[in-house]
């Protein structure tokens, strides 16, 4: 990498750990190492990356409200895409599709007169489109009319969370 370029990955890094992308996502997406990455981490933020465990998929499909931000998240992500035929993340992209469904949320919260903290991140979207992509999970619909999750991949069972049907239609949006 010239230096021209270790600049111009340095600054793409410093947004993306804005967002609280986790370092191996930051270090795939720029080449950049884990460990300068870690050290750029501290200057930006004043202290050291936490250590963490990713969501697993099925956890974030568990329950029902976290069961419908995947939902809404996934649909602004096809939207964003209409090419489902890259396997891996565009760093740019997600955060676009986070934005976008952040601002959604708010207006939910705003309209529910809720203030409760959404504990859907950045890196938990990134789970959630990596599983989309790689086909552990699909967007199809259900026979009431919404977009639904399905898997046939997951030891899970996906119930429609709006009408509560086990088994939807599988046919793809
Ligand atoms: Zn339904």
């Amino acid at each position: 990498m010239t230096r021209v370029e270790h600049s111009e990955q340095t600054i793409k890094a410093a947004k993306y750990i804005q967002y609280g992308l986790k370092t191996r996502f930051i270090s795939q997406e720029t080449k950049l190492s884990a460990k300068y990455l870690r050290e750029l981490f501290k200057d930006i933020t004043g202290r050291a990356p936490l250590p963490g465990q990713l969501a697993s998929v099925s956890t974030l499909l568990k329950t029902k409200k976290s069961l419908i931000l995947c939902i809404l998240l996934l649909t602004i992500y096809q939207q964003s895409a209409p090419s489902l035929a890259t396997t891996s993340i565009n760093l740019d992209r997600l955060i676009i599709v986070f934005d976008c469904f952040t601002k959604h949320i708010n207006k939910l919260k705003n309209t529910q007169n809720q203030h409760q903290e959404t504990m859907f991140t950045i890196n938990n979207a990134w789970v959630l489109i990596n599983a989309l992509l790689n086909k552990e999970i699909q967007l199809s619909h259900c026979h009431c009319g919404c977009t639904i999750i399905i898997t046939d991949s997951l030891p899970i069972t996906l119930k429609c969370p709006f009408c509560s049907h086990a088994k939807p239609l599988r046919f793809k949006v």
